[in-house]
């Protein structure tokens, strides 16, 4: 029975999804992770603490135990595992992306440097200091601009910003977040800002698989909400895309030299491309699969999910055909809508019984502090729906969506500034 090493944050939503792929490819599983939650939610037979953040003493500890049994696959689960992934793959001999160029697709600045020394389209960027005095850098950048971070994800500490004033508050607060994070001391490019030119357009998102450098698309997925900032709040994403096909194949053109660029050749990937008159334009290509619950909208006419895929890529099995299922499928992330404690989320059978919803699940804990963009860091919960055409799906997910109603406690005190007014379909108390 071949043996998988997974790699799960302790904040993963893909734990199960990427157990039940592991279970039903009958594969001996160890779970390493660097927080109990894991353990505790998931009971898996097999559990290993590993150090995230040193990948020298993690990779000591995997080549020790795999002298006794042998892994046949590493594979790291969101955002904060690729490196080290890549990393343990490195110390076990087995076939993967570089580290060099796993590290650059995690990092913002790397990332934008290596696309346009091979002249994939990105906006014109710049990297300062999170201690930099925002007045002093107006010179140096064009509006309208976009303040980021380098090393998170999820759209966190990502604001637009029009003029030197909006850019002043931009980057303190990111700023303010890098800090608060810790990741000013903790990570080498966490007291960075990255500040670029907003690109214009409607934005979609790719999932794809490469194998010996050659990309496979999996999954186009249109993003019908625009995003236009100030934050860049995830909400709908709808696969096929309903672009036309050359605009389609134009982005999976971008995405294969996003990916030849970064020097990535095997696994999945996940990125998002802004599509205007000027052409396709790479905002990110991550080494990693979907994130959240959306992965449960790739399927294929083999009965097969995207996480057997992705084992059986890295356990080098026989891939069956990547076929799309027919139909349309959609996700929506739950918008946040203002911060507060979660009460609970009522209208959830109603939301339920709207015809193509296929699951909803909310994530967000009773009790649980809210975070909205651009400082959270998690989500509400998902909806999933399927139906015959994309427009079905939507329609799906706005009416299923509509019915629910989130009742948060607002904080009683603090020194924070109160949150914005609450939208429709929110009580707060
Ligand atoms: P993260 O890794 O946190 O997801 P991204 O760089 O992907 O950060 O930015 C999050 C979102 O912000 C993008 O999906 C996009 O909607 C928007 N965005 C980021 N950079 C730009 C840009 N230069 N122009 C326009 N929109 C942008
Ligand atoms: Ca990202
Ligand atoms: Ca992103």
């Amino acid at each position: 029975m071949p043996r998988l090493l997974l790699l799960l944050p302790a904040t993963t939503y893909r734990a199960e999804a990427f157990l039940a792929a592991a279970r039903r490819l009958n594969l001996d599983v160890t779970v390493a992770s660097d927080g109990a939650t894991i353990l505790k939610a998931q009971r898996p037979t097999d559990f290993l603490y590993l150090n995230f953040r040193d990948p020298d003493e993690a990779s000591r500890a995997v080549v020790s135990i795999a002298r006794q049994s042998p892994i046949d696959a590493v594979i790291g689960v969101d955002e904060p595992t690729t490196v080290l992934a890549a990393h343990l793959s490195v110390a076990l001999n087995l076939p993967h992306n570089d580290v060099a160029s796993v590290s650059a697709a995690r990092n913002k600045h790397l990332m934008r440097q290596l696309l346009r020394r091979h002249h994939v389209p990105v906006p014109n960027f710049a990297v300062f200091p999170h201690t930099a005095a925002p007045a002093s850098l107006v010179g140096q950048i064009a509006f309208p601009c976009v303040v980021k971070p380098l090393i998170l994800s999820a759209s966190c500490g990502v604001i637009r910003a029009d003029n030197p004033a909006e850019f002043d508050a931009a980057f303190r607060r990111v700023s303010a977040l890098l800090t608060a994070l810790g990741l000013t001391v903790l990570d080498e490019a966490g007291h960075l800002i990255l500040v670029e030119d907003f690109v214009p357009g409607r934005e979609v998102a790719l999932e794809g698989l490469l194998t010996a450098g050659t990309l496979r698309v999996l999954a186009l997925f249109d993003k019908p909400d625009p995003l236009d900032g100030p934050f860049f709040e995830e909400t709908i994403y709808i696969t096929p895309s309903r672009l036309p096909d050359r605009t389609q194949q134009a982005i999976a053109a971008c995405a294969q030299s996003a990916a030849r660029a970064l020097g990535l050749r095997e696994g999945p990937v996940h990125g998002e491309f802004r599509i205007n008159d000027g052409g396709v334009w790479v905002v990110e290509l991550a080494a990693r699969s979907i994130g959240g619950q959306c992965s449960r909208t790739v399927h294929f006419a083999a009965d097969l999910s995207l996480e057997e895929l992705i084992l059986r890529h890295a356990l080098r099995l026989p891939l069956p055909s990547l076929e799309r299922a027919a139909g349309a499928a959609g996700v929506m992330m739950v918008p946040i809508p203002s911060r507060g404690a979660l009460q609970e989320v009522r209208g959830q059978d109603d939301a339920r019984r709207v015809s193509g919803i296929e699951a909803l699940t909310i994530t967000a804990t009773p009790g649980e502090e809210l975070v909205p963009l651009p400082e959270g860091t998690r989500y509400l919960g998902f909806l999933v729906a399927r139906g015959a055409t994309p427009d079905a799906v939507e329609s799906a997910l706005r009416e299923a969506h509509r019915r629910l109603t989130v009742v948060l406690r607002a904080e009683s005190a603090g020194a924070r500034p109160l949150p914005p007014p609450a939208r429709p379909g929110v009580v707060t108390f």
